[in-house]
């Protein structure tokens, strides 16, 4: 099957095609570093994450980039309540947010470009905007004028009143003096509430660039124009890519990204978790719960991106047994030590169908099908002792290869310490002269110590709790 994805723009799955053979262009809307993320944003990153590990697993050199917001109304307000430089406030969550990131298994971007090092940028897409007769000025306010463009918001093809909603306040927090209630800021005037924050330029008097702007000026400048894919949530259909492609195409009179891949929300209820409905959990409030980071990647993660997410505690410890599963899978395959199978048909087998699944639009539930039909089978090799040592060692690495995509696998050994590994055999011993009351003695010592001992068929298992 041919590599297709479902693109806003036209309403329908394509097949993708790259503007460079060989080579994709990706740009994600990123955080507004103004507090920690929340995990519905998680999930929009986790999404990004599997569509760049994808492509890149695929064979594609592939250059991503996600920008930091690190100048609007929030990131001000709050570096001030706190009495910090903007710099200060901002660079202090966007560590937090690479953290995170990291803690989910999430690769870190080719590029995270900042708003605040490309006011140059946006000012000459300011200019090029003015020069084309697409903005007007009210009281140092610059807009952009949307009955100047004919073809404004073809992305978003919704009714008016449906917009709105979705958009979710964000039109109002830009609306200024405008001629025209869907006008927006490109530029907006300083104001006191604004303390050192501004800058100015050839275009702009004193004051500060809108949202929409910084990422029609980072993406242009990191991928070109056009590009080939452009991601972001659901929410930002309307206005921001809407008004992305509005500036971008005003400007450099050029399409601005050939595929425009959305992910649906988190929910809590039924209502989408964010900031401003209290209704959202931070990846620290989930940690401090005593989930585990790959349990809640997983969780987020195994659900079709265009598919809206119940998110529940119960769901991510479902997630955690999944992930317990394929860890058993691994350490057990660690200790194959059976007679010649031939995997390597299955393999394929199991190749070519996890690749067409995630062909298939990212189809993810149908790849984490076939790989946990490839374990329920290879495990009843294990179980009847066809795998060998060699067997194991390709099984393995194939997992491996899996794993790029996916990123929920461990295939380090959890090094189980010395003195962990004497009591284990303490306790056999006990066992076999039958002292099961001091063998479970010493399997509650072990546990205290953050262990747990699994007796199987070829002995005892230890695992890290
Ligand atoms: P924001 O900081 O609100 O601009 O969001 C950053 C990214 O997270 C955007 O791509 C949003 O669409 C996405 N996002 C925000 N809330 C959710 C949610 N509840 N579920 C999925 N994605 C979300
Ligand atoms: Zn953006």
């Amino acid at each position: 099957m041919a590599l297709q994805f479902y693109n806003t723009l036209a309403r329908k799955k394509e097949e993708f095609k790259p503007i460079n053979k060989g080579k994709v262009g990706i740009y994600a809307c990123g955080p507004t570093v103004y507090n920690y993320a929340h995990i519905g944003n998680f999930r929009a990153y986790i999404f990004n994450d599997l569509l760049r590990r994808f492509l890149i697993w695929k064979g594609y050199q592939v250059n991503f980039v996600m920008n930091i917001t690190d100048v609007d109304d929030k990131t001000i307000r709050d570096s001030r309540a706190q009495e910090k430089s903007l710099k200060e406030f901002t660079d202090f969550y966007t560590e937090e947010f690479f953290k995170d990131m990291q803690t989910l298994n999430i690769l870190k971007a080719d590029i995270h470009p900042r708003a605040t090092d490309h006011i140059k940028e946006i000012q000459e897409i300011i200019s090029k905007l003015k020069k084309n007769k697409h903005t007007y000025e009210k009281d140092g306010n610059i807009y952009f004028a949307i009955n100047s463009m004919p073809d404004y918001g073809l992305l978003a093809n919704l009714n008016w009143e449906e917009l709105k909603e979705n958009a979710q306040g964000r039109l109002e927090s830009d609306e200024y003096e405008k001629d025209d209630a869907r006008d927006f800021a490109l530029w907006k005037a300083y104001s006191e509430d604004d303390g050192d924050v501004y800058w100015q330029g050839d275009c702009c008097t004193k004051g500060r660039p809108g949202w929409h702007i910084e990422c029609s000026a980072m993406s242009t400048k990191y991928l070109g124009q056009p590009f080939d894919i452009h991601c972001g949530g659901v929410d930002l259909i309307f206005p921001h890519h809407t008004n992305e492609i509005a500036q971008s195409e005003g400007a450099n009179k050029k399409k601005l990204a050939n595929y425009w891949l959305h992910n649906e929300h988190l929910l809590v209820d039924g209502k989408k978790m964010s900031k401003s409905l209290g209704n959202f959990y931070t990846l620290r409030d989930l940690l401090d719960k005593g989930l585990k980071p790959f349990a809640i990647r997983y969780e987020l993660l195994a659900t079709h991106y265009r598919q809206q997410l119940n998110f529940t505690i119960e769901g991510v410890k479902a997630a955690d047994q999944a992930i317990q599963r394929l860890q058993d899978f691994i350490l057990r395959l660690k200790k194959a030590d059976g007679h010649d199978y031939n995997v390597e048909q299955l393999v394929e087998v199991t190749r070519k169908n996890f690749e067409s699944a995630l062909e298939d639009d990212l189809n993810i539930s149908n790849a984490l099908a076939v790989l946990f039909d490839f374990v329920k089978q290879v495990n009843v090799e294990l179980e009847a002792g066809s795998i060998s040592k060699d067997n194991s060692k390709f099984l393995l690495d194939f997992l491996a290869s899996l794993d790029c995509v996916l990123g929920i696998m461990t295939f380090e050994d959890d090094k189980i310490p010395k003195h962990i590994e004497q009591l284990v055999r303490q306790r056999e011993q006990t066992r076999k002269s039958k002292d099961f009351k001091e063998a479970d003695k010493i399997r509650d010592q072990v546990k205290e110590e953050g262990y747990v001992i699994e007796d199987g068929a070829d002995g005892p298992v230890i695992k890290k709790i």
